[in-house]
């Protein structure tokens, strides 16, 4: 999608700090850090949301994301101390960017229920 944030990373054509990148996924720090480590893993596909999955994404596309996210999780030394990953979806959800993605927030304590 031409006018996707998300995308314009997948394509290099907007900055961004990127951790981890295969075939299909693409793993970059937020811009705005809600926690010390603070990842977004994408699918370099443009999907809107988890409603917008179909069954071969599902089957290929969302293993890939978390092989990234546990791949990551060690890396970042999180699998001791625990993480949370979050996908917001919809407006209620709490989704701004609308191609999907996996927060992998860790390195504090995070509280429950989210608000
Ligand atoms: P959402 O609210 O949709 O679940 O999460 C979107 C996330 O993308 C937010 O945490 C926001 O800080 C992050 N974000 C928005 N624009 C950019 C950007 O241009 N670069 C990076 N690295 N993160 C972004
Ligand atoms: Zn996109």
């Amino acid at each position: 999608m031409s006018d996707c944030i998300f995308c314009k990373i997948v394509k290099g054509e907007i900055p961004a700090n990127i951790v981890y990148e295969n075939e299909m996924v693409v793993a970059f720090n937020d811009i705005s850090p809600q926690a010390p480590v603070h990842l977004l893993i994408i699918p370099k596909k443009h999907i809107s949301s988890a409603v917008d999955l179909n069954q071969q994404d599902i089957k290929e596309v969302i293993p890939e994301i978390f092989l990234a996210i546990t791949k990551l999780a060690k890396e970042f030394k999180l699998e001791d101390s625990g993480f949370r990953i979050v996908n917001n979806c919809g407006r209620e959800g709490g989704q701004t960017v609308d191609h999907i993605h996996f927060h992998l927030l860790g390195g504090r304590q995070l509280q429950w229920p989210p608000g």
